[in-house]
């Protein structure tokens, strides 16, 4: 695989001691806290710095006085060309790609700060950006030939060429590899491209389309191809008209008897669904740095809001109820950059292994903005509701964060199953066994629980495996939430592939709550050490960091103690008992007439 984009030199003060083969997610499910990789937490590097500030300085200029303009682009569904085209101008299109194709180089991290910028005035601006950066052309990035990149990269950097990804169809959503789109191979080599993609975002501006099609034979794999706009053949349908990100371009993309020629085969034929993976793993930061924007953008409104409004002649930030969500929203928004600029550290730092805290950052700031969003058009009240005021824009446009580059119900089954295999995969005497829990059944798990007597035997003092990273005394107690409940969530691992061996794939409640476990774990893990850093450095609101590292805590131990017990004590055959007698109705069956 190509490295251009994931490693990089002279990263971060963490980057020396990082174990890049291993993923922090994936141990924790057996027990372990890999702290090489969470501590000292990273930071931006200094090129990125610079350049960041003047992109940001030149994102709010630009962004800043066109709160109309942009009002207008959601109310139509559409953005000028003259708008695109001073995206161009600011190099908005060039981010992510090196210097030698003309564009800003910027790691990863400084990328996702970029679309907090833009995300913070409107999230259809990210759109455009995300989706020609983070899944567009990132296939170009992570698996082009030279030759590819010589021909596609310059003209993409500049955005005189905008990407887009093209892997949804109406019978492929979730279930990707289910698509239908057909490409055969011709005696010379070429590639005749067939079918139709749907909900295509930039698919009626782009001029590059990543696209996956299915390559000939019954049980013929996934190929990528890169596929140019103009060539005869490809065409997109009318703008999608859309609850939010209206102004962003989503259209259906049709090829019809396109030839492609063989050297527009992206990364190897039959490994395309591998490309599609990878590079929605790698582009998922972009999604929470601009969900992270959002929140931001949020918490200023909230707080200006509660504090002009007045009733009951005080001001209506005087209010616990009022102040609870201010509170909360800030815990959300933290925990959330905590964890998407560490996973974008990860990449940066060419990691091998984490598209399960890819997603779990994904999940967490995409669910936080929501929740965000709910709560300052709440604080707002009937102003919130009023189209005049940008809470309902918001609130629209965020609700797509948990839909598209893969539901969060489909990423939380991930982070459960990923977790799990690994820990059956890789135990020694069980291999044979396990070797892969979603085709062969599980047996002798006996094997497993002697092993996690052993590793919870052997660990420190009260049976945790305690991180050694010396941290602030006033951040230990928090640490110690981390440690134990690591430890339980291998036991109830543990406890889980025992009771359902191969059938846990069908305990969807259940990997659930292993998902919601492993959330609160890595994300918790990282404000602890983002916390500890503030306090090193002698930030000036690093007190505030330990009490919301205080709370996260104390939130995430209650959520872990509720998911953990769930898992025995439950109403899931009920929950299941009762859904299966309304589907089979298919209607609310009672009334008061
Ligand atoms: C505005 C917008 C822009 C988009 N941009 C792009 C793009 O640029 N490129 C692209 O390729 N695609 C794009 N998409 C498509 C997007 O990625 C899909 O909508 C998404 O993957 C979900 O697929 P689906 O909508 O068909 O839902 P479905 O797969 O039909 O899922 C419906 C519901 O069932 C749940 N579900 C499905 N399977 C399971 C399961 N096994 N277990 C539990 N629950 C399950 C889902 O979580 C969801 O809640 C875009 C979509 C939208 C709306």
């Amino acid at each position: 695989m190509n490295t251009e984009v994931t490693q990089k030199p002279e990263q971060t003060e963490a980057k020396d001691t990082l174990r890049t083969e291993l993923s922090v997610a994936k141990n924790l499910f057996f027990g372990e806290i890999v702290e090489e990789n969470l501590f000292p937490y990273p930071q931006m590097r200094e090129r990125d710095r610079e350049m960041l500030s003047m992109m940001t300085d030149a994102i709010d200029r630009f962004l800043g006085d066109k709160g109309e303009e942009l009002a207008e682009m959601d109310r139509v569904g559409e953005q000028p060309e003259e708008f695109i085209q001073a995206l161009r101008e600011m190099g908005l299109f060039g981010l992510i790609i090196g210097e030698t194709h003309g564009g800003l180089d910027l790691s990863n991290a400084a990328y996702a700060r970029v679309l907090s910028q833009t995300s913070s005035h409107d999230s259809s601006v990210s759109l455009t950006i995300g989706a020609h950066s983070s899944i567009g052309m990132k296939g170009v990035l992570l698996f082009g030939t030279d030759e590819q990149k010589a021909r596609y990269l310059p003209s993409l950097a500049s955005g005189e060429t905008i990407a887009a990804f093209c892997l949804t169809e109406s019978g492929a959503g979730s279930d990707a590899a289910a698509v239908r789109c057909k490409a055969s191979l011709q005696e010379d080599g070429s590639y005749l491209l067939n079918g139709e993609k749907i909900w295509i975002t930039n698919g009626g501006i782009a001029g590059l389309y990543t696209v996956f099609a299915r390559t000939d034979g019954p049980d013929g794999k996934l190929t990528a191809f890169i596929v140019e706009a103009g060539w005869e053949g490809v065409s997109h349908g009318p703008h999608e008209d859309k609850m939010g990100i209206r102004a962003s371009s989503t259209t259906t993309v049709a090829f019809s008897d396109v030839r492609v020629p063989a050297e527009n085969v992206l990364g190897k034929a039959g490994k395309g669904f591998k490309v599609a993976m990878a590079i929605l793993n790698n582009g998922r930061t972009g999604l929470g740095g601009g969900a992270v924007g959002g929140m931001k953008a949020l918490i200023k409104l909230a707080t200006a809001q509660a504090k002009d409004r007045k009733q009951f002649d005080r001001p209506i930030a005087e209010f616990g109820l009022v102040r609870e969500k201010i509170a909360q929203m800030t815990v959300d928004c933290f925990a959330a950059e905590s964890a998407v600029w560490m996973v974008a550290h990860y990449i940066d730092s060419g990691c091998s292994d984490y598209s399960v805290e890819a997603a779990i950052s994904k999940v967490f700031a995409s669910d936080a903005i929501q929740r965000a969003s709910h709560e300052a058009l709440q604080i707002a009240a009937g102003n919130g509701f009023m189209k005049e005021f940008p809470y309902e824009k918001i609130t629209r446009d965020t609700r797509i964060l948990s839909i598209f580059e893969g539901t969060n119900e489909i990423l939380r089954l991930y982070i459960a199953l990923s977790g799990m295999k690994d820990v059956g995969a890789t135990l020694a005497g069980l291999k044979s066994a396990v070797g892969d829990i979603f085709n062969s059944p599980i047996k002798g798990f006996g094997v497993l629980s002697a092993y996690a007597e052993r590793r919870f035997r052997d660990s420190t003092g009260i049976g945790t495996d305690r991180i050694e990273h010396e941290m602030d005394p006033r951040l230990r107690a928090v640490a110690q939430v981390f440690e134990r409940y690591t430890v339980q969530l291998s036991k109830a691992t543990d406890a889980l592939l025992r009771k359902h061996g191969k059938g846990i794939t069908e305990q969807q409640f259940q990997q659930k709550r292993i998902a919601d476990v492993t959330i609160d774990l890595f994300v918790g893990l990282c404000v602890l050490s983002r916390a500890d850093h503030l306090l090193r450095t002698e930030d000036k609101e690093a007190e505030s960091a330990v009490l919301i590292a205080e709370l996260f805590g104390k939130q995430a131990r209650r959520r872990m103690v509720g998911n953990l017990r769930g898992i025995r004590h439950n109403e899931d055959a009920m929950i299941d008992q009762l859904a299966g007698r309304i589907l089979e109705r298919g209607k609310y069956v009672w009334d008061v007439i």
